[in-house]
C-alpha cells in the first residue's frame, strides 16, 4: 500500500528564467501559427520545428550528455513542457520519444542501441510511435499475440497493432510482442526496436471522429529485425512497459491537452456577467490545483522518487477537469459565439477531441484500478 503524499513544489529562480527563453523563442518561432493547428496541441507536429527544439536544447534535457542531452533538472524540463503546451506548439512529433522511448533504450540498452539513436532523439530529428494495443488487447494488454519468432540472423514479427499513433510518420516503434511459448502472460512478453521502413510492415489509416488521421492500423508479416533490437532482457517486456507507461501518464500534457479553449473563453468572457466569473473561476482554480499535484510530481522526480500514484491521480483528475471544458464553454457561449471565430473553433475542437483523453495512456476504469490498488483499497 502507498500514500498519496504529493510533495509542494516550487520552481527555482533559474527556472523562471528559462521560461522566459521558451516564452520568446515561441513568440518568434510561433508568430503566425494559426489556431486551427495550436487546438492540437502536443498531438500536432511539425518535424521542422522538433528539430529547433533540439538545436535549443529543449529535447532530452535530463539526459546524460554521453547520449546527446543536456542534464538539465526535471523542473527545468517541466518550465519548458509547460511553456510549450501552453502555447498548443506543434511537439507531437518529437513527444514520444521524448518522454518514453529516450528513457528506454538508455536504461535498457544502454550500450548497444542508445548510444546509436537516443543523441539522434535529442537532436529533434528521430521519432518514435508506441506499439501497444491490438485489436483485441487494450487494457488487458497482457493478452497481446504479436508473436516475435527467433531467427539464427534475428527476429521474425508476425501479428497487428492498432491505435498507432504516428505510425505512419514516425522513425521507429517500440512494440510490445510475446517472446514465450504457450499461457505465459505477462512473463512472455518482451519489447522490441522495430524500424518502419523494414519489408513486411503495412500502415493503415483510422480517420478519428476529428476526421483526422492520427492513428493506424499496423500489420507485421514476417518482419525481419536485428538481434540487437531486443530492449532488455527476453521476457521482461512486462515490467519495462510498466516503468514506461509511468513516464507515459506523468507528465503535464495530462491537464493542458485543452489550453486554448481555457484562453478562448477567458479572452471571450463577459466581466460583468457573474455566470462567467463563477465558471470560469471553478475552472482557473481547478488548473491551479492540478498545476500544483503535477509541479508536486516533478519535484519528487527531481528528488529520485517514484510518485507513480501521484501521476495517475493527476491524470485521472486533469482528464476530468479538460472532459468538463467543452459543456462550460456551450453552457457559457453557445450561440454567442460567432461563427469560425477563434472561440467557436476551439470549442468545436476540443468537444471533438476531449473523450480520447480518457482512453489514451490507459482508460479511466483502469487508470482508477491502479489508484485504488495503491491505496490498499483493493
Ligand atoms: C487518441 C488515442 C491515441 C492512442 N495511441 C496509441 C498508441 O500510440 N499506441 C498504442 O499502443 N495504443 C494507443 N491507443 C490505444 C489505447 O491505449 C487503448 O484504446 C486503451 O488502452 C483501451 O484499450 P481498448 O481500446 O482496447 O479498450 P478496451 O480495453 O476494450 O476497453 C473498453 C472499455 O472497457 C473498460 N474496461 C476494460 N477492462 C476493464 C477492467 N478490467 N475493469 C474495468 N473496466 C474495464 C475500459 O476502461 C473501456 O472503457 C490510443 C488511444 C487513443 C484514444
Amino acid at each position: 500500500m502507498q500514500e498519496l503524499n504529493i510533495i509542494p513544489g516550487t520552481l527555482p529562480p533559474q527556472c523562471e528564467a528559462l521560461r522566459q527563453e521558451v516564452r520568446d523563442f515561441v513568440a518568434e518561432h510561433l508568430r503566425d501559427f494559426p489556431l486551427a493547428r495550436r487546438v492540437r496541441n502536443w498531438t500536432g507536429g511539425d518535424a521542422e520545428f522538433s528539430r529547433k527544439l533540439g538545436s535549443k536544447g529543449w529535447i532530452g534535457m535530463t539526459w546524460p550528455k554521453e547520449y546527446g542531452g543536456h542534464e538539465r533538472t526535471s523542473l527545468e524540463r517541466y518550465v519548458v513542457l509547460e511553456e510549450l503546451l501552453q502555447a498548443g506548439a506543434p511537439v507531437g512529433m518529437h513527444w514520444v520519444a521524448d518522454r518514453q522511448s529516450g528513457p528506454l533504450l538508455m536504461r535498457y540498452s544502454p550500450k548497444v542501441l542508445a548510444p546509436r539513436l537516443v543523441p539522434q532523439i535529442a537532436r529533434g530529428e528521430l521519432f518514435f510511435c508506441i506499439g501497444m494495443s491490438e485489436p483485441d488487447s487494450g487494457s488487458d494488454l497482457a493478452s497481446i499475440r504479436t508473436r516475435a519468432t527467433r531467427m539464427a540472423d534475428g527476429w521474425s514479427i508476425t501479428g497487428r497493432k492498432v491505435w498507432t499513433s504516428g505510425a505512419h510518420n514516425k522513425h521507429y516503434m517500440i512494440a510490445l510482442v510475446r517472446t514465450g511459448e504457450g499461457s505465459q502472460r505477462h512473463g512472455g512478453v518482451s519489447q522490441i526496436l522495430i524500424d518502419m521502413k523494414t519489408p513486411g510492415i503495412t500502415v493503415r489509416p483510422i480517420i478519428n471522429q476529428l476526421g483526422e488521421h492520427d492513428f493506424n492500423e499496423v500489420t507485421f508479416d514476417d518482419v525481419r529485425v536485428p538481434a540487437e533490437n531486443l530492449i532488455g532482457e527476453e521476457g521482461d517486456g512486462w515490467k519495462q512497459v510498466g516503468a514506461e507507461l509511468a513516464y507515459e501518464r506523468a507528465g503535464p500534457e495530462r491537464y493542458l491537452s485543452s489550453t486554448q479553449l481555457l484562453k478562448e473563453m477567458l479572452d471571450a468572457a463577459n466581466p460583468d456577467d457573474p455566470r462567467h466569473a463563477v465558471a470560469l473561476g471553478k475552472v482557473v482554480a481547478q488548473y491551479a490545483t492540478l498545476r500544483q499535484m503535477s509541479l508536486g510530481v516533478a519535484t519528487m522526480l527531481a528528488q529520485g522518487m517514484t510518485p507513480g500514484l501521484a501521476a495517475s491521480v493527476v491524470k485521472d483528475q486533469g482528464a476530468l477537469v479538460e472532459q468538463a471544458m467543452p459543456d462550460i464553454a456551450h453552457d457559457l457561449f453557445a450561440g454567442w459565439a460567432e461563427p469560425d471565430s477563434p472561440l467557436d473553433l476551439a470549442m468545436r475542437y476540443t468537444a471533438m477531441a476531449v473523450p480520447s483523453f480518457s482512453l489514451r495512456g490507459g482508460t479511466r476504469e483502469i487508470l482508477r484500478g491502479i489508484i485504488a490498488k495503491g491505496l490498499g483499497l483493493r
